[in-house]
């Protein structure tokens, strides 16, 4: 429905709209065109008669805005004036030059405005005018030496008046003389100049009449001249003298009146021009064609047609005023119609507003109502409902009162349940309390097998060590048969101890996420038969068959030896130990998954696994049904399990009691880049999601044991030679006689293990340990202490000091070699473990050892020094307090590699950073990080990563984008 309001307001709206159209005056038509006209002077009748003639035309152009200067016969005022002109938007120019030289400049100046100049009267020198409109002096020259021969029939005297010194009068002249040639008896006796005026010429033609007493006819070039001669003729009583002058304008005084009244004989009438000139204007305006040059003609009057020129005129005036008369009255009727039809808009408006408002109010009265009738209806409704609820509203109390008893009872509930609850929460917390003390007690315990299995291994080493050398040493052979068959026990069960332990160790270190796998590609059919092999023996003594059935010659895969090796082993030993006599163990290993995964499946036929024991065997210490003879400790299948699962594998089994068991474990064949060895022979691929890994080594690759460096501190000469013959063979050994000098030879040499005893005259072994350690130079070598005595307390002081084994003599030369070997071996996985460190991660931390410290200490002299190109070792070593020989050796030692090939990782990996930085161009990066060419640096670092520095940008920015 519409609002009646809104409505009316736009009708009233309306209707002032229209008042105020009503108010507005009506306004004239605008001028379009505007026509300048610039007038040399504007005194004088044929001046007057020029602008009547353009007024006239004019009227008939309302559209035209008529813009005129009077220059008072200044040149320069009129040039003056016609820029004005033109500055005022004139869009045609009329303009009567004053002289003919001195307006050239304005008229240029009006044609580089575009503006066309039409000439009226005169000619200027310019040739750049639009059009010319002005009369023929040549012909009206001609004109009246003609009628003079027809008036003194072709003979007699004739007295001439001219002007000024203008154009006007030479051609005047010129056209009356030339034309008098044609009629011989007729001469021009004399001229005088009138200077356009009635008294100028009169003392001289006075003169020159009296002169010539014969002359018969003067020719004036203008009527107001021709009145100055009339008089002198008067004067001296020679009315006879024919008189002709120029211009024949109406009027009062002028050339018709003279001829009427018989002053002048004839007039030759002159046009002004202005009539002429506004048309070719409009013309020129409406871009229609026009002259260029309009000579107007001239007629003669005399008194044949002086009175109807005369009377032609009057009328030619009376209706110029007749037609002003009407254009005033057609202007008051415009205005008064345009007022009328604004009041008659506001009536109509008014009433379309009056006719809305009263439909609207119709409208509105007619809702009005109809909106009652549903009030009223909506009312009984309303009172309907009213009812309905009265009636609701009992109902509800009578609920209400209901709902009341049942919270009351409920309440009962409620109190009774949380009293439960609290009960259950208390019980649940005890439960977290008691499940929380079982796992620190657990982890205790497991600390402590830990700890103890730990504890265990040295002493079980150092069993194995002598009791191997009595059984397969020189002597062995003497050995008496139950001494071989009681040391053959011990070292079965000393293996088994260890093996025990081991295992122990492993499942701990699983436990903590300590054991990482670091797998190498190769093939995996080979490493599986080595390990069937060794069991050989075994199950040829057991009287059990052992078959290896490789599906494929041969299956590459990513593999940890180290983890694999242990659940192989397991899962053979089980085999083993499960399988009776003339019973059968087959090893397969296949590919599934189309390739992707490979499978070594361990079957025995022996006595299979119950169905209780089943959900339990991969639980660590669950051991099932044992047979006498076999002997386990639970943890074979949890760690076998464990491992598997840490090289991303499964291990699955089914069995039927009885019948025998098959353990399968299924392996992938590619492995994440994490679980890859990095020093992996594979060519070193660059990621960028991964910190950029610096091969460990150089191109003389770690030490090897023939290169290693022994030294040997000894006082007792036999002790020392003995040891050092006992080395010989396997490492380059030097030796020392006491802890000075060892520990001066230790620091030149920086050997790469030091064998010292502990009892020394002067430096005691544990002074020189202490000594070693101390030192950066020496800080990493490992160090084997030999002391007779075997107290604990001396063997607690030589681990403090900082030894790494300690052997109480006499002791067994092949443990020594083991040890020897087990220690550089140690120092080899160290420096592989640091050098990967160091790549891995530029953070320093918490607490470094001795090696990571000394590994800071020369990073950081090297980034000191970073962007010299010309850094020596010998300067960095100096910096360090080292010679170049102990620091070439000690970065050898700690890290494998040379102290040049250091010095560049550093540069490389700083290179690295900037380059991800991006802030730094590459060469930028080049001597930011101390390399003196672009290419050599390009060079160095596609050597090392395997792509060129802005390769690396590149894939960097792609990998961050
Ligand atoms: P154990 O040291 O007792 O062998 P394991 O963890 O290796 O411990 O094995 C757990 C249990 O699984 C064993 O006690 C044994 O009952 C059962 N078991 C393992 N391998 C076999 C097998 N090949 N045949 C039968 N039973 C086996």
């Amino acid at each position: 429905m519409r609002c009646p309001i809104c409505l009316s307001r736009v009708l009233v709206s309306l209707g002032l709209l229209g008042l105020v159209t009503m108010c507005t005056p009506a306004t004239p038509p605008r001028p379009i065109y505007r026509i300048g006209f610039s007038q040399s002077v504007s005194s004088g009748d044929w001046r007057q008669a020029m602008l009547a003639g353009m007024e006239r035309e004019l009227a008939f152009h309302p559209e035209i805005q008529f813009l005129m200067r009077d220059a008072q016969s200044s040149s320069q005022r009129q040039q003056q004036q016609i820029h004005d002109l033109l500055q005022a938007g004139a869009d045609v120019l009329i303009v009567a030059p004053n002289e003919e030289q001195a307006l050239s400049s304005a008229i240029e100046e009006a044609y580089r405005r575009g503006v066309p100049v039409i000439l009226l009267d005169r000619h200027t020198t310019s040739p750049h005018y639009a059009a010319y409109v002005g009369g023929d002096n040549t012909g009206v020259g001609a004109a009246a030496a003609r009628y003079a021969a027809q008036l003194l029939r072709q003979r007699g005297q004739i007295v001439e008046i001219t002007g000024s010194s203008s154009s006007v009068t030479k051609e005047r002249h010129n056209g009356f003389v030339q034309t008098l040639r044609a009629y011989p008896q007729m001469r021009v006796v004399g001229a005088v100049s009138g200077d356009w005026g009635t008294t100028a010429l009169q003392p001289a033609l006075t003169e020159l009449l009296r002169n010539y007493p014969e002359t018969r006819l003067i020719f004036a070039h203008s009527d107001l001249m021709a009145q100055g001669a009339y008089e002198v003729c008067r004067k001296l009583g020679r009315e006879d003298i024919r008189i002709i002058g120029v211009d024949g304008l109406a009027g009062a005084g002028n050339g018709l009146e003279m001829v009427q009244q018989g002053r002048s004989t004839a007039s030759l009438f002159y046009s002004p021009g202005g009539e002429e000139a506004i048309r070719v204007a409009l013309r020129i305006l409406h871009h229609q064609a026009y002259e260029r040059e309009n000579i107007l003609g001239t007629i003669v009057i005399d008194s044949t047609n002086a009175l109807t020129l005369q009377q032609q005129a009057a009328k030619l005036t009376s209706q110029q005023e007749g037609i002003e008369q009407q254009q005033l009255l057609l202007r008051t009727l415009q205005a008064t119609y345009a007022s009328q039809r604004t009041v008659l808009y506001g009536l109509v408006i008014s009433l379309l507003a009056a006719v809305g408002l009263g439909a609207s109010a119709w409208r509105a009265a007619r809702n009005n109502r109809r909106i009652n009738q549903q009030l009223a209806r909506q009312n009984e409704a309303n009172d309907a409902i009213n009812q309905e609820l009265v009636r609701q509203n009992e109902a509800n109390d009578v609920i209400n009162q209901e709902l009341v008893r049942q919270n009351a009872a409920n309440d009962v509930i409620n109190q009774q349940l949380s009293t439960q609850n609290e009960e259950i929460r208390a019980q649940r917390n005890q439960l977290a309390e008691l499940a929380e003390q079982a796992r620190r007690e657990t982890e205790a315990k497991l600390r402590f097998f830990t700890n103890f299995s730990h504890e265990l291994r040295t002493p079980l080493t150092l069993i194995m060590g002598p009791v191997e050398e009595m059984l397969t040493g020189r002597n062995s052979t003497a050995l008496q048969p139950t001494h071989r068959h009681d040391l053959g026990l011990i070292r079965r069960n000393t293996q088994r101890l260890l093996q025990l332990v081991n295992q122990l160790l492993d499942f701990r270190k699983i436990e903590v996420g300590k054991m990482a796998v670091q797998a190498y590609e190769e093939d995996v059919v080979a490493f599986v038969r080595e390990l069937v092999e060794t069991f050989e023996p075994a199950a040829r003594v057991q009287q059990v068959g052992l078959t290896f059935v490789p599906v494929e010659p041969a299956l590459p895969a990513w593999v940890d030896r180290n983890v694999l090796d242990k659940v192989f082993f397991n899962l053979l030993s089980n085999a083993l130990k499960y399988t009776p006599r003339g019973g059968q163990i087959t090893v397969r290993v296949q590919p599934d998954d189309e390739g992707r995964t490979l499978q070594v499946q361990v079957a025995d036929t022996g006595r299979g696994i119950r169905p209780q024991d089943s959900p339990h065997i991969f639980e660590w210490f669950y051991q099932g049904e044992q047979p006498a003879t076999a002997k386990g400790s639970g943890m074979g299948l949890a760690l076998a399990q464990g491992l598997v699962r840490l090289h991303q594998g499964q291990l699955t089994f089914s069995s039927q009691v009885g019948q025998g068991s098959t353990f399968t474990v299924t392996l992938p064949r590619e492995l994440p880049r994490e679980l890859r060895a990095t020093d992996a022979a594979a060519p070193l691929a660059f990621s960028l999601d991964e910190p950029l890994v610096v091969p460990a080594g150089d191109a003389e690759g770690p030490v090897s044991e023939a290169e290693a460096l022994v030294l040997v501190i000894e006082d007792n000469a036999d002790v020392n030679e003995f040891v050092a013959r006992k080395l010989r063979p396997h490492f380059r050994v030097q030796s020392a006689t006491d802890g000075k000098t060892g520990l001066q030879l230790a620091l030149e040499l920086i050997p790469d293990l030091i064998v010292c005893d502990v009892m020394m005259p002067g430096l005691s072994g544990l002074e020189v340990v202490a000594r070693l350690r101390a030192d950066w130079r020496t800080s990493h070598v490992p160090v084997i202490l030999l002391t007779a005595r075997n107290a604990p307390e001396q063997q607690v002081e030589g681990v403090q000091a900082g030894a790494d084994v300690y052997l109480t003599k006499p002791f067994n030369p092949a443990f020594l070699l083991e040890s020897v070997r087990t220690l550089l071996a140690n120092r080899a996985r160290q420096r592989e473990h640091l050098s990967r460190q160091l790549v891995a991660t530029t953070e320093t931390p918490a607490a470094p050892n001795p090696d990571q410290a000394f590994i800071q200490a020369l990073t950081a002299q090297v980034e000191t020094d970073l962007t010299r190109t010309d850094l020596t070792v010998e300067e960095l070593a100096h910096a360090l307090g080292f010679s170049r020989m102990q620091l070439y050796r000690k970065v050898k030692a700690v890290l494998g590699t040379s102290i040049t090939d250091f010095i560049q990782s550093v540069r490389l990996q700083k290179a690295c950073e900037l380059l991800r930085d991006e802030t730094l161009s590459v060469t930028a990066v080049a001597y930011e990080v101390g390399y003196a060419s672009h290419s050599y640096f390009s060079n160095s670092f596609k050597a090392r990563y395997g792509l060129a520095p802005s390769e690396f940008r590149a894939r960097h920015q792609a990998g961050v984008s």
